[in-house]
């Protein structure tokens, strides 16, 4: 049945619909966003500004805890930092000093049980904390916790470093943070407010980026920033300061900065992964612009797979800057052959007689006339499942493109994150079970083209090994996560066995490029 513009289609009983849920695409997701403020008379307003530019790293929920000096304040909910904020909330959040955090579930489940940050009042007073990153050893944890007694709240791994600084001897907070976090495995950048200090911890490998920034007020005062990303900064005209370094504690109190290295040094790991697609590339990560890196992609992608085509169109948005190099590169023209619509809700109802492509078109229209009787080159960051890939292709094709050649500027994705990125199984991501010209096939293009690991590792000047590449390889850091991979791993192989070679799936180590039958 057609529906009139304006007009409201009402749904019967016994009618068939499909909902779409647009919160659950097929790209990996961003973990979380902590934001920190210490000494400014609007904490609260300046963490709601820094998690609105950290929105992009989880959508799910979001929380502010400020602290006036004798008391902690807090606000949580489900939903976007812009809707969770109004200012009637902000008003019930006082004090000069605020952590905030935008979560997307990595561990545990979605519900506002798990939002944080997570607040406890504790034989150390009153605590809150703000986790970026998932432990690899937390169920191991909680089971011991509980068997001493500890009573859970939430089923998040944050609630483990909680029960540890709670139970610690150590005489000060900044002793049990250091005691709890030697016990943990896995990545966090944490926050830790109290009610006169805010504490920013990295874990000695340093998966997520954390970064220190200052804010001089129009009294003259300092304040001192903290973010997930510089972006948050820029947004605020806060001066970007550095890292906090991979296995330290920085503690801002009103005697000033103390930096305490609470962990012995371990082999940098961080995520290459935020250089590809989870950090705005207006961000400096790890000490290198996100644009940068993502722009060298494009170039090396081009070098490692050229072809003859008549123009470089970017899935946008994330698609952008490595389109950019690669239309650079190649002198072929860049093209924005697809629109994304930016304003989709969370969830469709489509009409009964489904349209063809229906989720993919809600968010991306191609432009006829661009894309129309052109060979097209089509640059994507990642392929996860391959269903969304497949769906552009088909658009595209529809409106006439004559060749279609997809390349992509991260490797095959072969393995899971365990490290606070939401991806699917091992089972469902395309590359961990399909060679590159199965996938090629299965998306319906003439070519296929990932970028190698090498080059990855290139344009992210990774010169020392100091990136974690796990999802490429399925060689984890971690013990407990190879016992992991060990036990899931198809068909009785080990995880290395499964993967190491390449023979049945796409390799990250060369570059892989394929052509279709087709
Ligand atoms: Fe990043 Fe992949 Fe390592 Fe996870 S496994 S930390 S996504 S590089």
């Amino acid at each position: 049945m057609a529906v009139a513009a304006g007009s409201q289609r009402k749904i019967k009983a016994g009618d068939k619909v499909t909902i779409l849920d647009n919160t659950r695409d097929d790209h990996f997701h961003d973990e979380c966003g902590v934001f920190g403020v210490f000494g400014h008379p609007e904490a609260a307003n300046l963490a709601y500004l820094g998690l609105y530019a950290l929105q992009h790293r989880g959508q799910e929920s979001a929380g502010i805890v400020s602290s006036d000096g004798k008391e902690l304040y807090v606000h949580r909910a489900m939903g976007e930092v812009e809707e969770i904020f109004q200012p009637s909330v902000l008003a019930q959040l006082p004090g000069s000093l605020a952590i905030g955090h935008t979560r997307y579930s990595t561990a545990g489940d979605k519900a506002l049980l798990n939002a944080q940050p997570i607040m406890i009042d504790c034989n150390k007073g009153k605590v809150a904390l703000g986790h970026n990153g998932n432990l690899t050893n937390a169920a191991e944890w909680r089971r011991k916790l509980e068997h001493r007694g500890s009573i859970f709240q939430t089923n998040s791994d944050t609630e483990v470093i909680v029960h540890l600084i709670a139970r610690s001897q150590a005489r000060n907070l900044s002793g049990a943070i250091g005691d709890a976090l030697n016990q943990v495995e896995g990545a966090y950048s944490l926050l830790v407010l109290t009610q006169d200090e805010l504490y920013a911890v990295r874990d000695p490998r340093g998966f997520r980026p954390l970064v220190l920034g200052k804010l001089t007020t129009p009294g003259g005062f300092d304040s001192w920033l903290v973010a997930s990303e510089t972006c948050a900064f820029d947004l605020l005209n806060a001066q970007y300061i550095r890292e906090i370094e991979p296995g330290e504690m920085v503690r801002i109190s009103k005697s000033g900065i103390e930096s305490i290295h609470f962990a012995p040094e371990k082999p940098l790991q961080q995520c290459i992964f935020e250089h590809v697609y989870f950090s705005r590339p207006d961000s400096i990560i790890f000490g290198r612009s996100v644009n940068e890196s993502r722009e060298m992609l494009g170039r090396l992608l081009a070098r490692e797979h050229p072809v003859d085509a008549d123009i470089v169109v970017p899935v946008p948005d994330s698609g952008v800057p490595a389109a950019v190099g690669y239309a650079l590169e190649s002198k072929i023209p860049f093209r924005m052959g697809l629109i994304r619509n930016h304003y989709i809700g969370r969830t469709f109802i489509e009409p009964s007689q489904a349209i063809r492509n229906f989720g993919v078109k809600l968010k991306l229209n191609p432009i006829r006339g661009l894309i129309e009787g052109q060979r097209v080159i089509l640059v994507d960051d990642s392929i996860v499942r391959g269903t969304t890939s497949r769906k552009i292709v088909r658009m595209l094709r529809e409106v006439g493109a004559k060749e279609i050649h997809v390349r992509i500027s991260c490797p095959p994705t072969i393995s899971p994150c365990y490290y606070g990125v939401d991806t699917p199984t091992r089972e469902e991501l395309i590359a961990s079970s399909n060679s590159p010209e199965e996938i090629c096939k299965f998306l319906g293009a003439d070519s296929l083209g990932y970028v190698s690991l090498p080059a990855l590792r290139r344009a992210v000047s990774d010169t020392e090994g100091k990136f974690c590449t796990s999802c490429y390889t399925g060689n984890y850091p971690t013990d407990l996560v190879q016992l992991e991979v060990r036990k899931c791993a198809p068909n009785g192989k080990t995880g290395e066995a499964a993967h190491g070679d390449g023979s049945e799936s796409a390799s990250a180590e060369r570059p892989v490029v394929v052509e279709s039958e087709s």
